[in-house]
C-alpha cells in the first residue's frame, strides 16, 4: 500500500469512528429526551408518584430479569435493554389508558403489578428493593457469578408477587370507598 492509501484508509477508518460516535450520542440524547418527555407527562398529569413506583419496578424487575437469563444461558443481556423492556412493561396500563382510553381492572397485575404494587404493603421499600436486588444481580451476572445472580434475580420477582399477593383488594363499588369528609392527616385542606 502507497503512502497516499494508507492516509486514506486512516482518513475512512476515522471518518467511521466518528460516525459510530455520533450515531452512539444521538441515541443517548434520543432517549435521555424520551425519558424526561415520559417523567413530564406523567408529572404533569398530577401523578409523578405512579411514574416513580412503576420506573423503579419495572427496572428492577427488568433488571432481574436479565440476570437469570445471563445466569441460565449465559447470553449478556445489556443493561439498557433490561432497563427499557422492564420500563415499558410496567407502564402499558398507563399507555393503554392514555392512547386507547382503556380503565385500569385487576388484571393489569400482569404488567410488573401495576395495580396491586399500589395498595401492597410500603410500595416505596418494594420498588427500591426490587430495583437494589435486580441490580445487584445483573451485576453478579455481569463478573460470571450465576448463583448470586440467580438468587438475586429470583429475590427480585418473589419481592414484587410477595407484595401483590398481600395487597389489599382494590375497591370496585362505591360502597367500598371511604366516605368520611375530615381532612387527611397532614392536609392542608382549601388553604387560603
Ligand atoms: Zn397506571
Amino acid at each position: 500500500m502507497s503512502t497516499g492509501q494508507s492516509v486514506r484508509a486512516e482518513q475512512a477508518r476515522w471518518a467511521d469512528q466518528g460516525l459510530r460516535r455520533l450515531a452512539v450520542l444521538a441515541a443517548w440524547a434520543g432517549l435521555t429526551v424520551l425519558q424526561l418527555g415520559v417523567a413530564l407527562a406523567y408529572a404533569g398529569l398530577g401523578t409523578w408518584w405512579h411514574w416513580l413506583l412503576h420506573q423503579l419496578t419495572g427496572w428492577g424487575l427488568g433488571l432481574a430479569a436479565a440476570a437469570l437469563v445471563t445466569a441460565a444461558t449465559g447470553r449478556r443481556v445489556p443493561a439498557v435493554v433490561a432497563l427499557l423492556v422492564g420500563q415499558l412493561l410496567s407502564i402499558v396500563p398507563d399507555l393503554l389508558f392514555r392512547y386507547a382510553r382503556m380503565p385500569h381492572e385487576p388484571s393489569m397485575d400482569l404488567w410488573l403489578g401495576h395495580i396491586s404494587l399500589h395498595t401492597g404493603p410500603s410500595p416505596v421499600l418494594v420498588s427500591l428493593g426490587a430495583l437494589l436486588l435486580g441490580g445487584w444481580g445483573w451485576i453478579a451476572s455481569a463478573y460470571g457469578r450465576r448463583l448470586p445472580a440467580t438468587a438475586l434475580g429470583t429475590g427480585a420477582l418473589v419481592l414484587v408477587t410477595a407484595a401483590c399477593l398481600l395487597a389489599r383488594p382494590v375497591p370496585e363499588r362505591l360502597a367500598d370507598y371511604p366516605t368520611g369528609t375530615e381532612p387527611l392527616p397532614g392536609r392542608v385542606m382549601n388553604p387560603r
